[in-house]
């Protein structure tokens, strides 16, 4: 069982962590939040002096940070001590330009890296049952895969650096779009004098079927366990949806890529967020899209 670094015991990390412990690791954690590091703690994670001085003690270094300058923060930090040969795993949601400069700072002081953002949420994170979507040298993969499937059950080598983030940003433009696009689909049902019901039972078994609709449903009711039988608490947040759809116009702008409904997508969680709404689930656009305040 190997050493592993573990910087970000956040929301996310905090859960991956621990499920690094229940696998036999030792795992020394970093984060700036005294309450995140008194979570780690009691869930069995050595607590570091900085990000440094784990680098410098561990084979393998996590990171689940909030963002880019974060993370190219910390690997500013930990990039030049880390031990000969050492692995480090980006989880972060982060730009793409931005993981492939990190993966140029590992490689440039001879670390091997990869850049693997995940899906699943917090939920996934507890239960170690996250999908991995992973970008780097095949070399570094197959070495960080048993360290992954401690933490979820899906891992996914998309290629080289920087195709994990790709991956996580297209399949988040998909979400969103169609979330909207279900939401609308029910919105006009309403208006028509169509039951949920009626629409979930036609849709979920037609061409409109989609994981929005059958696994997340944004009306009450169809679909149980979905967050709008809980008056749409996340879940995954709209502040969260926004910020990938963000990340997805920027790259989508830096490659030339025609994604018209991506940019809609990205405008209508906008301005939910600016409605004080980013910390409710994303499935709770149809609030906005019936117009209720
Ligand atoms: P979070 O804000 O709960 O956790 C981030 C942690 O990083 C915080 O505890 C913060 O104190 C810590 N941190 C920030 N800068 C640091 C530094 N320099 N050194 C050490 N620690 C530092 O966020 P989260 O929900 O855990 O998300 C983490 C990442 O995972 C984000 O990139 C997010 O987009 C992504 N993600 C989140 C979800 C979700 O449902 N929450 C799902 C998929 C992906």
């Amino acid at each position: 069982m190997a050493v592993i670094g573990f910087i970000g015991l956040g929301n996310m990390g905090g859960p991956m962590a621990a499920n690094l412990v229940k696998a036999g690791h030792q795992v020394v954690g970093y984060d700036l939040v005294p309450a995140a590091i008194e979570a780690a703690k009691a869930a069995g994670v050595t607590i570091g002096e900085s990000p440094a001085a784990i680098a410098a003690a561990a084979e393998v270094v996590v990171t689940m940070l909030p963002g880019g300058k974060h993370v190219l923060g910390v690997y500013g930090d930990i990039a030049p001590v880390a031990r000969p040969g050492a692995l480090l795993i980006d989880c972060s949601t982060i730009d793409v330009e931005s993981a492939r400069k990190a993966h140029a700072q590992a490689a440039e002081h001879g670390a091997a890296s990869l850049d693997a953002p995940v899906s699943g949420g917090v939920g996934g994170a507890a239960a170690g049952t996250l999908t991995f979507m992973a970008g780097g040298e095949a070399d570094a993969f197959e070495r960080a895969r048993p360290i992954l499937e401690a933490m979820g059950k899906k891992i996914v080598h998309c290629g080289g650096a920087g195709a994990g983030q790709a991956a996580k940003i297209c399949n988040n433009m998909i979400l969103g779009i169609s979330m909207i696009g279900v939401c609308e689909a029910f919105v006009l049902a309403e208006k028509l004098g169509l039951s949920h019901q009626a629409l979930f039972d036609v849709s979920s078994t037609s061409s409109g079927q989609c994981w929005s609709l059958t696994s997340y449903c944004p009306v009450p009711g169809p679909v149980p366990a979905s967050p709008a039988n809980r008056d749409y608490q996340p879940g995954f947040a709209a502040a969260l949806m926004l910020k990938d759809l963000k990340l997805a116009q920027e790259a989508a702008q830096g490659a030339g890529a025609p994604t018209p409904l991506g940019a809609a997508a990205a405008q209508l969680y906008a301005m939910m967020n600016a409605q004080g709404e980013g910390g409710t689930d994303f499935s709770g656009i149809i609030r906005m899209l019936r117009g209720e305040g």
